[in-house]
């Protein structure tokens, strides 16, 4: 198991897609033996075991029995990597990464009088990381490593699904954000210390990115130097000035052989029912205010319109206001 790297199942966490998985263990590896094993995955966040369901969602009703395995087996254990180990019950393979977050696959057999051969476990568990490793390169931005637009307009279709389940996210219940960020002048940065620079800014961006948002916030890299950002379980208030927070971090940042970065943030509330067009207009509108204005700057759109500083974009036809 040595090859599989964190950030392989920390993607998986990210991308939150179990269906996926379920489907490359069912479909592609299980054929002559799908009658013979079950396969359920766990995440232990929040002090709670949740069963990812194939739906994207999780299920909170774990029956007792594999809950005393998961918290007798898992419940305080410190593992910084995976491993796994043979039970009476199948065989569990778990994962903490560096997140609060912890992983075990549980794979059942369903015949007791022929347990999974360790061999193949061990081809089942590879095959597994070779999942994780192709999800994170078919999302993921390769010189960020945050989620690419494949993955943005995958996710946002998803979160915007008015019919879609209501545990897949806290979403229906709790106020989210909708966030875009530009780095001010980057065309500037490029033109005068070249593009390695410039990519050097981009990579160092998301990583701080990465560790001022929290972990279920969704961060996407939009385009060239664009980010977008979807901040779970927010108000408002907060939203603006951990923004803010963020923006003032970047402004003081040392970024190697450029003097100074900033950014632009524009943002709104994460509304259902507003297209996906709607959506991207609104915090397009906000971002694009404050480039009108001073930069480095964060704007929420409903704000600048009780402002009376933007008019409020009506209708469907919303035209996506381009930044670059
Ligand atoms: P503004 O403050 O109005 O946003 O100005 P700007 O210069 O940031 O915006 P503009 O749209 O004029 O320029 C964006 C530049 O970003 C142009 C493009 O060459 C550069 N860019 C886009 N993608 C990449 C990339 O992957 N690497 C590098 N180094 N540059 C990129
Ligand atoms: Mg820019
Ligand atoms: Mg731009």
């Amino acid at each position: 198991m040595a090859e599989c790297k964190y950030y392989s199942f920390y993607a998986l966490a990210k991308i939150n897609d179990p269906e996926l998985l379920y489907e490359a263990f069912q479909q592609q590896i299980a054929p002559g033996h799908a009658d013979k094993i079950q396969i359920e995955v766990f995440e232990h966040s929040d002090q709670l075991w949740k069963k990812l369901t194939p739906s994207g969602g999780f299920d909170l009703n774990i029956d007792a029995e594999t809950l005393a395995v998961l918290d007798r087996r898992f419940g305080s254990a410190d593992q910084g990597s995976w491993y796994y180990e043979r039970a009476i019950e199948g065989w569990f393979c778990s994962y903490k990464p560096l997140t609060t977050k912890h992983f075990v696959l549980l794979v059942k057999s369903s015949d007791p009088d022929k347990l999974i051969e360790e061999d193949y476990l061990q081809f089942l568990f590879h095959f597994y990381c070779h999942q994780l490793q192709m999800l994170q390169g078919t999302y993921r931005d390769a010189l960020t490593g945050l989620y690419n637009r494949r993955a943005f307009n995958e996710k946002i279709t998803q979160l915007l699904d008015r019919s879609d389940n209501q545990q897949r996210r806290a979403i229906n219940f709790s106020p989210t954000i909708y966030v875009m960020l530009d780095i001010d002048h980057f065309k500037q940065i490029n033109d005068s210390r070249g593009h390695l620079y410039g990519d050097e800014v981009l990579l160092l961006l998301a990583q701080q990115m990465t560790y001022s948002f929290r972990e279920n916030d969704l961060l996407f890299r939009y385009g060239g130097e664009e980010f977008a950002m979807v901040l779970m379980d927010i108000e408002t208030e907060q939203a603006q000035l951990t923004l803010d927070r963020f923006r003032e971090k970047i402004a003081s940042y040392d970024f190697p052989g450029v003097s100074q970065v900033t950014v632009s943030i524009g943002y709104t509330l994460f509304d259902k029912h507003l297209s996906m067009d709607q959506l991207i207009g609104q915090a397009d509108a906000a971002l694009y205010h404050c480039k009108a204005t001073t930069r480095n700057a964060v704007h929420g759109y409903h704000d600048l319109i009780d402002k009376g500083l933007i008019p409020a974009l009506t209708g469907s036809k919303v035209s996506h206001l381009k930044m670059s």
